[in-house]
């Protein structure tokens, strides 16, 4: 059997600022409003969502003989988050304005896993960034790191959601599991509804995602307009109004310094760039994803 606490000192290690664990559980109650939101037309162009459901709430259908899943969480709050003023339009999502997040946050979980399986030769786990379909905000919760706000994103006491998450699913029971967050959450806070720009985030606490900036800039190009407000990759207007952002804390992990600033970069600068300028520029962070004619498209928008 693992100890919890091992695990922690392990994570902090690591580089995580937040670490829960919890048990391997199904989610039936999830499910039943996961259905209910793929089927009400507001899933869009996110086509993945709509994979593998069983899997995503059963992670024993994931990874066979799961029984213990360690969340972690990492900041990256910077001067960028919620640094934009009104003039800025060539403004960019403050988690794609660092190294891709998917192979530093996968290395540091497998330096977890490595480190726990010296002193258990037979742990079988897996580590997952975003690849798999698992309920990684929900497990974030019953491992006690925060609650999901209402525009949908997880939302931690001290870092707020400026963060990233990542999941170590382990094939062997914890000595101690971490209790599922317990505290007050939004509360009667409705600043996301009432601030996102496109009404995308909805009363019921889901993202009309056909509504949404940061779909709309990254994701498969979509039918009608939607005013994308000076947002050219991803947006933070529903995280940079949220008044548990606005406390957070500033990050403290290197590996998430910003590499680039998108205040500094004027829109005839971008439209005029070439190809091997941009690799040789953000080859390194998220902006890769969609590419340096997407962010021309967006700016023309
Ligand atoms: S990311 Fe932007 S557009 Fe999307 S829900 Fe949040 S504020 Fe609205
Ligand atoms: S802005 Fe308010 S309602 Fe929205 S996630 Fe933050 S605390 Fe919750």
């Amino acid at each position: 059997m693992l100890e919890n606490e091992r695990i922690k000192v392990l994570s902090e290690r690591a580089g995580f600022n937040l670490c829960g664990i919890a048990p391997v559980k199904k989610f039936d109650n999830n499910r039943v409003v996961y259905d209910r939101w793929l089927n009400c037309g507001h899933v869009s162009s996110l086509e993945y969502m709509c994979r593998n459901i069983d899997m995503r709430f059963d992670a024993s259908r994931l990874v066979e003989g799961a029984q213990s899943v360690v969340v972690c969480a990492v900041s990256y709050k910077s001067a960028i988050s919620g640094g934009y003023g009104s003039k800025d339009n060539c403004k960019i999502a403050s988690y794609a304005c660092t190294t891709d997040y998917h192979k530093t946050i996968k290395k540091m979980l497998l330096y977890i896993l490595h480190e726990l399986q010296k002193e258990y030769p037979s742990l079988q786990g897996r580590a997952f960034v975003d690849s798999a379909p698992i309920l990684e905000k929900q497990y974030a919760v019953e491992a006690g790191l925060g609650w999901i706000g209402r525009q949908s994103l997880l939302i931690t006491p001290r870092y707020g959601s400026y963060i990233l998450l990542g999941e170590l699913v382990l094939c062997d029971r914890v000595d101690v599991y971490d209790t599922p967050y317990g505290g007050i959450g939004c509360g009667e806070c409705r600043r996301c509804i009432d601030h996102c720009p496109t009404k995308a985030v909805q009363e019921n606490m889901t993202i009309n995602t056909s509504q949404c900036i940061s779909c709309r800039t990254i994701e498969a190009e979509q039918e009608g307009k939607i005013d994308l407000n000076g947002w050219i990759f991803g947006c933070d207007e529903c995280q940079n109004c949220c008044p548990y952002n606005r406390k957070a804390m500033m990050h403290d992990n290197e590996r998430f310094d910003p590499i680039f600033d998108p205040r500094q970069i004027r829109a005839d600068e971008w439209l005029e760039m070439g190809d091997d300028d941009f690799m040789s520029r953000f080859g390194r962070t998220p902006l890769k994803r969609c590419g340096l004619e997407r962010i021309k498209q967006n700016i023309k928008k």
